[in-house]
């Protein structure tokens, strides 16, 4: 089994979430789409090839599951939610191709100084921000040219 995939289950185990087949044929999804932004119905689709019971309101119910458990999270992105795995303790600014929807995490946040200066020199205690950058990944580029 896949390292990546393992470390996952124990992560779920260890946050007290039962593995149920969805969850793991969700979490292998997730996995093989390395960081992909997926919707529910892609999910859907996904799953049904390897098991035809497992119903929509089933994936639906389990994507609010792993969201809350932080294994994947939510990204809302041309209208639309969207899912994708969590890294685990790394930064929390993603990088989004707009075609092909793989998303790249920024290696640091560059918004502690601003944070800092808002702190100072306004009236205004920061204590989150959401920032995404959008543009073409290299593959999409190299596609294209
Ligand atoms: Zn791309
Ligand atoms: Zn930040």
């Amino acid at each position: 089994m896949n390292e990546q995939l393992k470390q996952i289950y124990e992560t779920m185990k260890e946050k007290g979430f039962k593995l149920t087949p969805a969850r793991k044929y969700m979490l292998e999804i997730f996995v093989n789409s390395d960081y992909r932004l997926l919707d529910a119905s892609q999910i859907y689709d996904l799953i049904r090839k390897k098991n035809k019971k497992i119903n929509f309101s089933t994936i639906y119910r389990n994507l609010e599951i792993l969201t809350d458990s932080e294994i994947i999270e939510k990204i809302t992105f041309n209208e639309e939610t969207k899912y994708k795995l969590r890294e685990q303790g790394s930064p929390h600014h993603l990088m989004i191709c707009t075609l092909c929807h793989q998303t790249i995490p920024l290696p640091f946040c560059p918004f502690g100084e601003l944070e800092t200066y808002i702190k100072n020199d306004t009236d205004f205690l920061p204590t989150n921000h959401h920032v995404e950058i959008y543009g073409y990944c290299k593959k999409c580029r190299q596609q294209q040219n």
